[in-house]
C-alpha cells in the first residue's frame, strides 16, 4: 500500500536479490534493505542486494536463477535483460525419496456437503454434462443447450447447470497414433468427472473417427441394449428429418438425465472426498511469496485431511525436479516423475524449443525474469507433503494424497486435464490477473497482490496480497483458503460462477492432425 515504508522481500538467507513489496514500485534513490536504488524498480521486481560481477550467479529461493550478463551495482534492477538463464538440471543422479519427514498427522473432523456418486466419488455441483465426439456437432449442441436451459432446467430445481463438453478433436486426426490416446482418454474421463454423477449422455455426428464405441466401449458391451439407443444421439441417424428433429432428440435424452440428476441431494462428506486441482496463470514475482506458499499450506491441510491434491504444469516444475524426486513417497513415484519430465523435454525438442518458451511478456512485467524463477515460485503451491503418485495426461487419479498430474502449463489445457483426473474443486492463483473459469467445476481465484484484488474486486475470491500488505501470516491465509475450499465444495458460489465466466475445454493433442 502507498503509505507503507519502502520494503524488499528476501526469501532465503543466501539470496542475492530481494523483490519490491510496495504497490506502484519504488523510485530511484530510495534507501531500502541496506541499499539505495540506482533507478526506479516496479513492484515484484528484483533488486541486487550487493554488487554483482559479470557472470556471477544470482540466487533467489536459495537457488541459482541465472547469471549476470554485465555488472550490476548494489541497488540495481535485476531483470530478464541482464540475467542469463542456466542450463536445465539433468534427469540422472537425482535424490530419490529421501526428504526429511514432515508433520503429516491426520486432520480429522472437516467435512463438506457434496453429491455422492455410485462409484464412490463426490460431486461439488450437480451438472448434466453432454459429451460430444466431434467438433462438427457443436453448433447443434449449443442451440439445444440454450433451449434446455430456457425450457427444461427451470423444472429441475436441484440441477445446477447443463454443460456442453465441446472440443476441436474427433475427426481429421490420426486416431490410431499412439499419442491420440491422450485426447481420447481425456474426453472419456471428463465424462466421468464426479460433477456429472456418472450420467453419460453423448451427441455424435455419425461418420467421425472418434466413434462413441471407441470412447465408451462399456456402452456397447454385450447385454446392453442396441448401440445408439438411449444415451447416444447421432445427428446422421435416419430418423432425424432436419434440424428440429435433432434438437428434439437431444432435448428428450437430456430430460431423462435431468430427471435422474434432480433426485440427488447433498450429504455430509469427509474432506477426504475432495480432489482439489491447483494451478497458476498470469503469475508474477509475488506469486511465490504470497498466494502460492499460502496455497501450499492449504494443500498440506487437505492432504492431512485425507483429500487428493493435484499439482501440475510440467515446465513450471522442471527446474525443481530434484525437490520433487526427493519428496517422492517411493522410488517408483520418483521414476514416474522423471519419465514425465523426459517425455516433455522430448516433446519440446521436437518443436525445436525448450522450457524457456514458457514465460510470457506479462510474467516478465511482473518481475519473473525466466522459467527457473517462475518454477521456484510455482512449485511452492504443492506444499511439503510426500508426492504419493503421478497422473499421466488424460488419465484418472487413482491414489489419494498429493499427486503430480503431468500437464502442460497452458491454463486451459491444464484445467481440462485436471477435470479428466477427477478434480471437483479448482484453485487458481494469479498475479497479473485472469478472468479464468470453468463451467464444469467451481474455480476459486486467488490474487497475489492486494492492488489486483482491489481493482478486480468482483473477479477474485481471495486477496493473498494481504500477506504483504497487511502482515497476514502464511498459515492464517492457508487456513482461510482451506475453509473456503470446503465452503465452495458445499455450494458457495465463486466469483467466476456468479459472473458465469468459463473458458472452453482445450484438449492436449500431441498426435498428428491429418
Ligand atoms: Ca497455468
Amino acid at each position: 500500500m502507498a503509505h507503507l515504508e519502502p520494503r524488499l522481500i528476501k526469501i532465503h538467507p543466501d539470496d542475492d536479490v530481494a523483490v519490491v513489496a510496495n504497490d506502484g514500485g519504488l523510485k530511484a534513490g530510495t534507501a531500502v534493505g541496506g541499499v539505495v536504488l540506482t533507478g526506479p524498480v516496479p513492484q515484484a521486481h528484483k533488486v541486487a542486494l550487493h554488487a554483482l560481477a559479470a557472470g556471477a550467479p544470482v540466487r533467489r529461493y536459495g537457488v541459482v536463477i541465472g547469471h549476470v550478463r554485465e555488472v550490476i551495482a548494489a541497488g540495481g534492477w535485476v531483470n530478464e535483460d541482464n540475467l542469463a538463464m542456466p542450463e536445465p538440471p539433468g534427469l540422472e543422479d537425482l535424490p530419490i525419496a529421501n526428504a526429511a519427514p514432515v508433520d503429516a498427522s491426520p486432520l480429522a473432523g472437516h467435512t463438506f456437503e457434496g453429491y455422492r456418486n455410485a462409484d464412490g466419488s463426490v460431486g461439488t455441483r450437480n451438472i448434466l454434462g453432454i459429451t460430444t465426439t466431434v467438433q462438427c456437432v457443436a453448433g447443434v449442441v449449443d442451440h439445444a443447450v440454450a433451449r434446455i436451459k430456457a425450457e427444461l432446467l427451470p423444472r429441475y430445481g436441484n440441477v445446477d447447470d447443463v454443460v456442453a463438453l465441446e472440443h476441436t478433436y474427433g475427426c481429421g486426426v490420426a486416431i490410431d497414433a499412439p499419442a491420440a490416446a491422450i485426447p481420447i482418454e481425456t474426453v472419456r474421463n471428463i465424462a466421468r468427472n464426479p460433477n456429472f454423477a456418472g450420467s453419460t449422455m453423448v451427441v455424435s455426428l455419425g461418420c467421425e473417427k472418434m466413434q462413441p464405441s471407441r470412447l465408451f466401449p462399456e456402452m456397447f458391451a454385450p447385454g446392453i441394449t442396441a448401440a445408439g439407443e438411449g444415451d447416444i444421439v447421432t445427428l446422421q441417424d435416419e430418423r432425424h428429418g432436419g434440424f428440429e428433429a435433432m434438437i428434439a432428440s437431444i432435448m428428450e435424452t437430456a430430460e431423462r438425465h435431468l430427471r435422474d440428476l434432480d433426485r440427488r441431494r447433498r450429504v455430509t462428506c469427509p474432506a477426504s472426498d475432495l480432489m482439489v486441482g491447483l494451478q497458476c496463470g498470469g503469475s508474477d514475482a509475488l506469486s511465490g511469496i504470497t498466494a502460492n506458499p499460502a496455497l501450499g499450506y492449504a494443500a498440506d491441510l487437505l492432504v492431512r485431511a485425507g483429500a487428493t491434491v493435484l499439482f501440475s504444469e510440467v515446465t513450471e516444475v522442471r527446474d525443481g525436479i530434484a525437490q520433487l524426486t526427493r519428496r517422492a513417497a517411493t522410488p517408483q513415484v520418483a521414476a514416474d516423475l522423471v519419465r514425465e519430465m523426459a517425455w516433455y523435454d522430448d516433446y519440446l525438442a521436437q518443436g525445436m524449443v525448450d522450457r524457456s518458451a514458457n514465460t510470457t511478456p506479462g510474467n516478465k512485467k511482473g518481475g519473473l525474469s525466466n522459467i527457473v524463477e517462475k518454477a521456484m515460485g510455482s512449485i511452492v503451491k504443492s506444499g511439503s507433503m510426500p508426492i504419493a503418485g503421478v497422473v499421466p495426461p488424460g488419465q484418472r487419479a487413482r491414489e489419494k494424497g498429493l499427486l503430480f498430474a503431468a500437464t502442460p502449463a497452458s491454463d486451459f489445457i491444464c484445467g481440462t486435464l485436471q477435470l479428466a483426473a477427477g478434480m471437483n474443486v479448482h484453485v487458481f492463483t494469479t498475479g497479473r490477473g485472469t478472468p479464468y473459469g470453468l463451467a464444469e467445476v467451481p474455480v476459486i481465484k486467488v490474487a497475489t497482490r492486494t492492488d489486483l484484488a482491489r481493482r478486480w474486486h468482483d473477479l477474485m475470491d481471495v486477496d493473498a496480497g494481504r500477506i504483504v500488505s497487511a502482515g497476514v501470516g502464511i498459515e492464517e491465509m492457508g487456513w482461510e483458503m482451506f475453509r473456503l475450499i470446503l465452503a465452495v465444495a458445499s455450494g458457495r458460489k465463486t466469483a467466476a460462477e456468479r459472473l458465469r465466466l468459463c473458458n472452453s475445454l482445450a484438449l492436449f493433442n500431441p498426435g498428428p492432425v491429418t
